[in-house]
């Protein structure tokens, strides 16, 4: 090849040609990561195929400077797939041929400035130059991308140089391979003058500020437990103490900071999985799999909605069809909605595959994920198992892709681009290599209802929980709604728990059984607020108010969960000086602390994001509960794939939470989850029982829960979305506006919403921009555009693209992101 066309990870919706130099003729081709002059920049790009005659080009042509690879980091088919996604979720090729790569891969410049001389007056006063002179005082080096973040502004290159030309600034400019930089943590420990034990003790006499003595207590109890040097965050936490704390220590010499590379993985600690179980498939198994299978055996494009309920196996029917797409040789991709909330269902697919699967997680380093994405290119591992990017697996060769939970909204990626919908790629992706995709769940999402319907999907059902080796399958559990209002009036509403609910669990208590306790709201409550004047604190960078958290010591914090920012709590009301201040709604930390109180006796677990922080959280929490805890309490985490015999009652602390969102699928959610938790009890030979406390005993999603009727609901809400044009029965994209000055984002909305009126076709509807429900999250206002098309996906997209080509590049620090197909209209 003499030039070559070649995707950037730009915004920018073009290939650029450039020139192949005669000594790397040989060796590039398509697929081939190049390194090229982009600007002032160099880029890492793929060779999407060869270019034009290098006599027919009428621009100058640049040559590429590097081949990066010796094999293609892109199979023709995911350059294919890549394409597909960039077009379908209006965004450029590039960004979606970087989420199919490993992290990391990517060769990037970095600048890195130092300040050499005292600048001149004159720039010490350039409107552009003075702070970011400012910003190098001081610091030893700095890379221009933080200082850029620093300032919150552009600082442009060409100025940097310019100061470098004049010997002020000192500018390094480097190619970051960060394939071989592994991802680091920052752990402390006590300095080798302090090292002995007693040292500790005299510490904690000599120093005055109560968070510095706090922090060497802390440290000195991690060395006791056998770890003397904690991660960071973790002491920082315990001592309940800030970075500034730690740092006069680190400036006293007392302890000191050491950076290292995470190693180790969530499932190094997951045991071996022993041996896989031969289990005979049960008729509704057999049926659903011998479809499968002959889709498989054809090597031809299907894909199967295997709608079974909890319980059902379907876990087993991707067993048993995985094998026998390894058994032609080819390879298969099995999605998860999350693997840390899945060890289950993990440990089943590694008894049955054992080593020829990668297990790919978000908590891997750089370098695990990289080595796993090679092997797995290179066939050395042939099943990969993990959430959304999975999706992206370089294999060839693919015969199958399962998507387990089908309905979970965490296969939509939200941030960067390509906002892909991971289920939608499986199906598009099968049908690009004549595989077959099978997307189960319990509660299929109306989408994929709809798509069976139409006769896209088969549909495929396992109506019934696997029977026992007598034959009879377990029951789905009683469904009993507590009326909270009702309770409230007579007098027997307490705290969060209703008297039924506290009667049911503690029977299980005496029996020796366990109970699963939802409440999909985290900290201790959502608003504290004044009883005099009303007032309520709101979060400095977010329009939302401050959600209350309970500190290890049992003290108050206020979170924003927006922002993560936290601040201490408040005596008295700032704005009339009341103490009257009253803590409102139920997180789960109360409701733990309702449960201790209510049942002493019990052993309760806390599993949300707060409590699963550090790694291998939720891991300990799920054995803590196999080993027999007698409640485990959570957000919506603990309502997936947990499989414990011995979980006879699941009760809904406020089945409410979420009903009321302004979103759509509020409902449709709602219903997912109450039926999903609902499905942990009972599943063996012990009938299960299920709680759901509520101020809206009427509402539909309860009503179907309560009779486990899935088809019931689904035509019910169907039918309002049909009237709505919403999906399945209408398209939907959002555009989002961002940046920091309210004014400019709303101008910047309108402008855009104005053209992209003239770029749509008749049946595209846009509303008007308006507000974020919440409008401003870490200091960046947020305005949206909602368009819908009745009759065609397509309108949307070209709509959107044609009005990005037009309006070209927005100011600096201002944010258009367009989201086809949007979920969560938050
Ligand atoms: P689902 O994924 O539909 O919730 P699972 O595949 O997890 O259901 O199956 C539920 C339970 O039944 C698991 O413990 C599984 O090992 C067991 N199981 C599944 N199929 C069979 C079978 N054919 N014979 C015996 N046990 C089975
Ligand atoms: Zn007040
Ligand atoms: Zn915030």
């Amino acid at each position: 090849m003499t030039t070559v066309d070649v995707v950037l990870p730009v915004p920018v919706d073009q290939t650029y040609t450039y020139g192949v130099p005669t000594e790397m003729r040989d060796t590039v081709d398509i697929g081939h990561r190049v390194l090229v002059p982009f600007g002032k920049r160099r880029l890492t790009g793929v060779v999407a195929s060869e270019g034009p005659d290098p006599e027919s080009v009428d621009f100058a042509l640049k040559d590429i400077l590097d081949v990066l690879d010796e094999r293609p980091a892109c199979s023709e088919e995911m350059l294919r797939l890549t394409k597909w996604i960039a077009n379908y979720y209006v965004c450029s090729w590039g960004e979606a041929i970087k989420a199919a790569l490993p992290s990391g891969i990517n060769v990037k410049s970095t600048h890195r400035l130092r300040r050499t001389e005292e600048p001149p007056g004159q720039w010490v006063e350039h409107e552009q130059a003075g702070p970011l002179l400012a910003d190098l005082e001081g610091r030893d080096d700095t890379t221009l991308s933080a200082i850029r973040k620093r300032l919150g502004t552009t600082v442009p290159l060409g100025l940097v140089r310019r100061l470098a030309a004049e010997g002020i600034l000192e500018v390094n400019t480097q190619l970051s391979d960060a394939r071989v930089s592994a991802k680091t943590a920052t752990y402390v420990r006590f300095s080798a003058a302090f090292q002995h034990p007693s040292a500790a003790a005299d510490l904690v006499e000599q120093l005055r500020g109560s968070k510095q003595k706090a922090l060497i207590e802390a440290l000195a109890g991690f060395r006791e437990e056998g770890t003397p040097e904690p991660l960071r965050t973790d002491l920082l936490e315990r001592a309940e103490a800030s970075h500034s704390s730690l740092n006069s220590l680190v400036d006293k010499g007392m302890v000191e900071t050491v950076e290292k590379e995470v190693v180790r993985s969530p499932l190094d600690d997951l045991p071996d999985p022993g041996p896989a179980p031969d289990h005979t498939l049960h008729p509704s198994q057999q049926e659903a799999y011998d479809a499968v299978a002959r889709a498989v055996e054809d090597q031809s494009y299907q894909t199967f909605l295997l709608h079974g309920i909890t319980g059902s196996g379907k876990t087993e029917v991707y067993i048993a069809a995985l094998k026998d797409v390894l058994a032609q040789g080819r390879t298969g991709i099995i999605l998860v909605p999350e693997i840390a909330l899945t060890p289950q269902t993990v440990q089943r697919f590694r008894s049955h595959f054992g080593d020829t699967i990668a297990v790919l997680h978000s908590q891997m380093s750089m370098g695990e994920r990289f080595d796993a994405w090679r092997q797995l290119r290179d066939g050395e591992l042939s099943i990969a198992i993990g959430p959304r990017s999975a999706v992206l697996a370089p294999m060839d060769n693919l015969g199958l892709i399962v998507v387990d939970e089908e309905h979970e909204s965490s296969y939509k990626q939200f941030d960067p681009a390509p906002r892909y919908h991971a289920r939608d790629v499986a199906v598009m992706r099968a049908y690009l290599n004549d595989a077959v995709c099978v997307l189960g769940s319990a509660t299929p999402s109306l989408e994929s209802v709809m798509n069976a319907e139409w006769g896209k999907y088969t549909r495929l059902n396992m109506p019934e929980r696997v029977p026992d080796s007598s034959g009879t399958s377990a029951e789905l559990p009683n469904v009993e709604i507590v009326d909270l209002t009702l309770q409230k009036r007579k007098h027997q509403l307490e705290g969060a728990l209703s008297e039924p609910l506290r009667a049911a669990i503690r029977a299980r208590i005496d029996r020796g059984e366990q109970t699963i306790l939802l409440q999909n709201r985290r900290g201790f409550a959502p608003v504290i607020e004044c009883c005099d004047c009303g007032w309520a604190p709101l979060c400095r960078d977010c329009s939302v108010t401050m959600t209350v958290h309970k500190t290890r010591s049992g003290g108050r914090m206020l979170q924003c969960h927006y922002c993560g920012r936290t601040e201490p709590t408040m005596r008295a009301c700032p704005s009339c000086n009341s103490q009257d201040l009253h803590q409102i709604g139920t997180g789960t930390q109360r409701v733990e602390d309702e449960l201790n109180d209510v049942f002493p006796d019990a052993e309760v677990l806390r599993m949300d994001r707060d409590s699963t922080r550090k790694k291998h959280g939720h891991h300990k929490i799920l054995s803590q509960f196999r080993n027999g805890a007698d409640i485990l309490l959570g957000t919506q985490m603990i309502a997936k794939g947990l499989d414990f015999s011995r979980v006879t009652l699941v009760g809904v602390v406020d089945a409410d939470v979420g009903l009321l969102l302004p979103d759509f699928r509020a409902e449709e959610r709602t219903f997912q989850l109450l039926t999903q938790v609902a499905g942990r009890a009972g599943r063996a030979d012990l009938r299960g029982e299920v709680i759901l406390q509520t101020r809206n005993p009427e509402h539909k999603a309860l009503q179907f829960a309560l009779d486990h009727d899935f088809d019931g609901f689904a035509a019910s809400e169907l039918e309002d979305r049909k009237i709505l044009s919403y999906p399945p029965f209408g398209h939907l994209a959002t555009v989002e506006f961002r940046g920091p000055k309210e004014a400019r984002v709303e101008r910047l909305a309108e402008n855009w919403t104005k053209a992209l009126r003239k770029h749509s076709a008749s049946d595209v509807l846009i509303g008007d921009p308006s507000p974020a429900s919440v409008k401003r999250v870490k200091k960046q206002f947020r305005y949206r555009t909602v368009l819908k098309s009745r009759q065609s996906q397509k309108h949307l997209q070209s709509a959107l693209r044609r009005t990005e080509q037009s309006f070209g590049s927005v100011p600096n620090g201002y944010h258009v992101s367009i989201d086809v197909d949007a979920v969560g209209l938050l």
